[in-house]
């Protein structure tokens, strides 16, 4: 096992972790022992977050360094991988035998563990979060055993967006689909008058995935339309133009200039590296930001919009990009997109922290009315009562956290702060 012991900090040099020190495991034993001897311990993940959820007053603990071990199941219906495996790791290993997964995050240097700990999602009015996939899990406890979690069991809804306060999570079991071909194109200049009433769920629906970017000018930027190709087919006919919005030939460059990007030119190749907007083999983002990111219900979108629109001249100073996205509703307890399809709207800010700090409790108070759930790994103002009227089975989740752990070895920082009224 390596450990360092100097103050490190997350992806994005938002935050630097209070935690002592932290450990990286190279077996689950390993692993293992480290949790039944530390008093106070939390997972972390490939650090991707961007406030402190994943940190805490004791060690943090990276299960990085434990072997992927990719295993599919002999019907090839799933696979079974190391928590801290990379999703883009994952979906090439899956792709060489012609799998898929149903969806992908933006980038695809997260971790599978950490991703699903807090409901991390792509796009697509029909597709649920990653956690969705998520057949079990399998997680240390507080006396450093195992125990298996797996759909179907009576504390899987409770347990599948847990951020990191059930335990150390080592093998995630996933559903897989066969592998399938996706093409990506991308639009520019949709009005914003497409977005008026089921406009959003409209546009949501376009393709298998679609993701809108603005800066609040006079229109809606970019679309990128994910569509996937249906099999047996070489290729779809795509509109040269939605809503007045008019297909270009490749991406416009908006948030970095780097050629970072998954192809946008209407080729067609592998969901692996289409699904992600970011490619595995660069920097993705502008990395020199902070992100924050609400969901509301997508029926609710069209005037959610209007709300943070009003606010637009105080936004786009410290403004980078906003994007939104859809995402199916799931049963999960502590999941945003809980009981709920949700618009997502994401803002990825210049690292301006004092005027994005006093600029989020108006976005807050905007969007009050469509209750909003900030996303648990982005920066937000939300209290811990907000947090409580927003989460129906919080009260659940606390119990269940109190049976695996009364002590509170995996609390801490924020879960404790928002999430568990400790
Ligand atoms: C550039 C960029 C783009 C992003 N794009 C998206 C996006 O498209 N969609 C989206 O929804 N989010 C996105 N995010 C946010 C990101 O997906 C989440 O913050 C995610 O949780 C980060 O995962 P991680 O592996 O880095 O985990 P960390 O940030 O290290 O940890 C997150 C949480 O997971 C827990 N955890 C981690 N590993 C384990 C484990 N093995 N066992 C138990 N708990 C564990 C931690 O305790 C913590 O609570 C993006 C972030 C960045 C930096």
């Amino acid at each position: 096992m390596t450990f360092t012991a100097e103050r490190e900090q997350n992806w994005a040099g938002t935050h630097v972790y209070g935690a002592t020190r932290i450990l990286q495991p190279r077996s689950v034993s390993e692993l293992q022992e480290a949790v039944a001897t530390e008093p106070k311990i939390r997972a972390l993940g490939t650090r991707h977050s961007f406030n402190d959820v994943a940190d805490g007053p004791g060690v943090l603990v990276s299960t990085t360094e434990i072997p992927a071990d990719i295993v599919i199941a002999p019907d090839r219906s799933s696979v079974t991988v190391g928590a801290g495996t990379r999703y883009g790791i994952l979906a090439l290993a899956l792709e060489e035998e012609g799998l898929a997964l149903h969806n992908m995050g933006s980038l695809p240097h997260i971790s599978v563990g950490g991703a699903t700990a807090t409901g991390t999602h792509g796009s697509g009015a029909a597709n649920g979060s990653l956690s969705t996939a998520i057949r079990a899990l399998e997680f240390v406890g507080a006396d450093g055993s195992l125990r298996t979690v797996s759909r179907g069991d009576a504390e899987f809804a409770g347990s599948v967006v847990h951020l990191g306060a059930l335990g150390v999570v080592t093998r995630v079991t996933l559903d897989v689909q066969p592998s399938y071909r996706v093409r990506q194109d991308v639009y520019l200049g949709v009005p914003w008058s497409a977005l008026e009433g089921a406009g959003v769920r409209e546009l949501m629906s376009l393709g298998y995935s679609t993701s809108l970017f603005t800066v609040y000018g006079d229109d809606i930027t970019q679309m990128w339309v994910k569509s996937r190709i249906p099999e047996g087919q070489a290729d779809i006919d795509v509109p040269d133009e939605i809503r007045g919005a008019k297909r270009h030939a490749n991406r416009v460059a908006f948030v970095s200039e780097d050629d970072n990007t998954t192809p946008m030119d209407g080729s067609v190749g592998s969901w692996a590296e289409r699904l992600p907007h970011f490619r595995l083999d660069r920097t993705p983002s502008n990395g020199d930001e902070i992100q924050t990111e609400y969901f509301v219900s997508l029926d609710e979108g069209s005037e959610a919009l209007a709300a943070v629109r009003a606010l637009s001249d105080r936004i786009q100073p410290h403004l980078l990009v906003t994007e939104l996205r859809a995402i199916a509703a799931d049963d999960f307890w502590l999941s945003e997109t809980q009981g709920r399809d949700s618009l997502a709207i994401h803002f990825t800010w210049a690292k301006h922290v004092e005027e994005v700090t006093a600029l989020l409790p108006d976005i807050e108070e905007a969007l009050r009315p469509f209750t909003p759930r900030p996303h648990w790994g982005k920066v937000s103002a939300i209290s811990a009562a907000d947090v409580e009227a927003r989460y129906p089975r919080l009260g659940d989740f606390r119990a269940l956290v109190a049976k695996h752990d009364p002590d509170g070895k995996f609390g801490g920082g924020f879960v404790d702060r928002l999430v568990l009224g400790r």
